[in-house]
C-alpha cells in the first residue's frame, strides 16, 4: 500500500471521539514506512484539522464528504461547492419544515440557534413509542453534533447566506423517521445535488461531482499512486463510494451489514483499535513497536 484513506467516526475516533494512542502510533508508523495518509471525513475541515492536531497527526484531509481536499501544510489542493441558488432553497424548505441541519462553509458550520429544541421535542416524542429503544444513541450523536469545533449559531439564515466564502454541505436531521424520510424525498428529485448519509437520521447534500471516492481518486491521481495501491477504511453509506473505488477496502467491525458486504475485509470496531489492527494486517505495515 502506498495510501491509506481513513473515515473519522465510527472509524478513526473512539468512544470520547478522539484518536487513541493504538491508532495514532500505527499512522504515525505507517507515514515512516513511506504511506500517505488521508483523512476522509464528512466533518468540516478545521475541525477534522483540530482533531488530528489533538493526536499529533498532520495528514492529507479531504472533508465535507469529498467536497475539499487539503495538504498537510494545508493549503487547499481541491474544492467543489454548492451553488449558492441551490443552498438558499434548501436552507428556506428546511427552515420551513423546522428542521435541524448545518451549512459548512469555509469558515464555519452554521446552524440555526432553534435546532437543539427541535432535536429535544424530536426526542421527548420518541419517549414511549417502539423507536425509545434508539434514545442513548441519538443523545449520543446530539452530543457529537454539537461537539463540532467552529459551530455558528444563528437565528435567520440571511446572516451568513450572502458571505463570499464556499458552501460545501448541508447537513439535514430529524429523530422522526418520517420527517427524516420527508426530507430525503424533497432532494432526491434536485439531480444536481449529492445526497448520502453518514447516521440513519441525517442526510447530506453536495455538490453532485463531490463525494470521499471521488475525492479520494483526485489525490491518488495527484500523488501518482495506482488504486490498487490504496486501503480506505470506513463504516458509514457516506463511505461507499471510495470503499468502492479501491482494491483494498476495510469496512469497521461496527459496520452495517451494507458496507461489510461490500468491502474484502472487516476489522475490530472503531472503540478496539480496528483502524490500527487494518494498518498492521492489511496494509502490512510492519509494528516497531511489538519488537522489543
Ligand atoms: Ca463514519
Amino acid at each position: 500500500m502506498k495510501l491509506i484513506a481513513i473515515d473519522l467516526d465510527g472509524t478513526l475516533l473512539g468512544e470520547k471521539r478522539q484518536i487513541s494512542e493504538e491508532n495514532s502510533s500505527a499512522i504515525r508508523q505507517a507515514e515512516e514506512q513511506g504511506i500517505e495518509v488521508v483523512i476522509a471525513t464528512g466533518r468540516a475541515y478545521f475541525d477534522a484539522r483540530s482533531i488530528c492536531e489533538k493526536a499529533g497527526l498532520n495528514p492529507y484531509i479531504i472533508s465535507y464528504t469529498g467536497a475539499t481536499i487539503h495538504s498537510k501544510q494545508g493549503r487547499s489542493i481541491y474544492s467543489m461547492p454548492m451553488d449558492k441558488r441551490d443552498v438558499k432553497q434548501i436552507v428556506r424548505w428546511l427552515d420551513e419544515n423546522r428542521f435541524y441541519y448545518e451549512v459548512s462553509t469555509d469558515t464555519g458550520i452554521y446552524t440555526p440557534v432553534v435546532g437543539k429544541e427541535i432535536l429535544q421535542l424530536e426526542l421527548y416524542e420518541l419517549k414511549g413509542t417502539p423507536g425509545e429503544t434508539k434514545l442513548v444513541g441519538l443523545e449520543k450523536l446530539m452530543k457529537v453534533m454539537y461537539g463540532q469545533f467552529g459551530m455558528v449559531f444563528f437565528n435567520k439564515y440571511e446572516e451568513f447566506i450572502n458571505k463570499d466564502e464556499g458552501f460545501y454541505k448541508i447537513l439535514g436531521c430529524s429523530f422522526n423517521e418520517l420527517k427524516h424520510q420527508s426530507g430525503m424525498d424533497q432532494f432526491s428529485s434536485m439531480k444536481q445535488l449529492g445526497m448520502v448519509s453518514s447516521a440513519d437520521s441525517n442526510f447530506e447534500l453536495l455538490n453532485q461531482q463531490a463525494s470521499k471516492g471521488n475525492a479520494l481518486k483526485l489525490l491518488a491521481a495527484q500523488l501518482r499512486i495506482p488504486l490498487d495501491q490504496v486501503m480506505a477504511i470506513g463504516d458509514s453509506p457516506n463511505d461507499i463510494s471510495m470503499l468502492e473505488s479501491v482494491k483494498c477496502s476495510v469496512a469497521m467491525g461496527n459496520a452495517k451489514e451494507e458496507i461489510k458486504g461490500i468491502c474484502k475485509f472487516v476489522t475490530h470496531t472503531n472503540i478496539n483499535n480496528g483502524v490500527a489492527f487494518a494498518i498492521y494486517n492489511y496494509a502490512r505495515v510492519h509494528n516497531k513497536k511489538t519488537q522489543p
